[in-house]
């Protein structure tokens, strides 16, 4: 995730970058978050200021390293990206705070995984521009503070939880990104298809759209196989029928729910009589981290209302039994 974004190679490298709006008025959906932004960068900029440190929260692929690069696109400053994991040590950091020029976006990618060694060196960057180095060791060790330019940092997470309180309230600017419609991700299929020189009809792109689970990133990545499945068809132009057809191959349903999600469902349903169940033992019994079943998979299943996070655990609702075809038992939420 960088600014590189137009050569050829690069477009088949990422597929991704290539597909990434560049403006907050090309940016599509997210009205709210994209209207706030936009007084922010105005007001910042009037002010001859960077702008306030942003915090961009949601499930993956909403569009939030997208939202990152336009901010400082519109800002018009330097970007650079990293994430918490990358940064192994306190001087990692230091190195790229550093480096940064005035006015500079500096975007760490999950953010809740820095280290918290990593983690306290932020705080004064964050707070005072400041940053607070030990040099030497034992009784003659001492702090030196240097300063930094002034820079916005943007971070990047699937949950605003996950964030300790000390690094979360350092945020001036909290956005939190939610699902798309089917009619936005309609105009995101679209802008993509365009993008890659596929004919596409507006029944075939709304199948694409209605079973890409919300999120834009799983646009992108069905119109290419649909792209794919079509051109070995022979297909001139994808219709409802060609992309139907693709996404059943690849066993995309009828909401958008993939062979993961219907085994999550499935073993709620089959193995603990439709829960509830702690999402532990869903983990362990999906052989699946319990951030990918929390991150990735249930928000969209509550978003449609398969399924309750309840305090004992995970319940299938009516709907989710109806999506499996089973008959919930008597009593289940709908
Ligand atoms: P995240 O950082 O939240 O995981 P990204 O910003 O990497 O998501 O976006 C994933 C993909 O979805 C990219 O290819 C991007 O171009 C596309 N995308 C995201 N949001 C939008 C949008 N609002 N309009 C068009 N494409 C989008």
């Amino acid at each position: 995730a960088e600014d590189r974004l137009i050569s050829a190679e690069r477009a088949t490298e990422d597929a991704d970058a290539a597909l990434r709006p560049k403006s907050l008025s090309e940016f599509i959906g997210q009205e709210a978050a994209r209207a706030n932004l936009q007084v922010f960068i105005e007001a910042a900029k009037a002010r001859g200021e960077a702008l306030d440190h942003v915090l961009f929260f949601g499930p993956p692929g909403l569009g939030k390293t997208t939202l990152a690069q336009i901010v400082a696109k519109e800002m018009g400053v330097g970007f650079r990206a990293t994430s918490g994991p990358v940064i192994a040590k306190a001087g990692d950091l230091a190195a790229l705070l550093t480096n940064l020029e005035e006015g500079d976006v500096l975007f760490i990618d999950e953010i809740h995984r820095l280290n918290p060694v990593v983690e306290e060196v932020l705080y004064p960057a964050m707070e005072d521009r400041a940053l607070d180095i030990i040099i030497g060791e034992g009784p003659s060790a001492r702090s030196v503070r240097i300063d930094l330019p002034a820079f916005t940092l943007v971070g990047a997470t699937t949950r605003q939880g996950l964030l300790t309180t000390p690094l979360r309230d350092r945020f001036g600017i909290p956005v939190r990104l939610n699902f798309y419609t089917v009619e936005e991700l309609l105009l995101v299929v679209t802008r993509a298809a365009r993008l890659l020189g596929l004919a596409i009809a507006e029944d075939g792109a709304r199948e694409v759209a209605r079973r890409a689970r919300g999120t834009p990133r799983v646009a992108g990545r069905l119109l290419r196989r649909v792209r794919d499945f079509a051109n070995v068809a022979g297909a001139e132009t994808v219709d409802a029928k060609t992309a139907d057809a693709a996404l059943t191959r690849l066993e995309v349903d009828a909401l958008g729910l993939d062979a993961m999600d219907r085994r999550y469902l499935t073993m709620i349903a089959d193995i603990y009589k439709g829960g509830p169940v702690g999402v532990e033992t869903l983990a362990a019994g999906l052989s699946e981290p319990r951030d990918t079943i929390e991150d990735v998979i249930e928000p969209y299943l509550i978003q449609l209302g398969l399924i309750a996070r309840t305090a004992r655990g995970r319940q299938l609702n009516d709907r989710g039994w109806k999506h499996l075809g089973l008959t919930p038992p008597a009593g289940t939420v709908d």
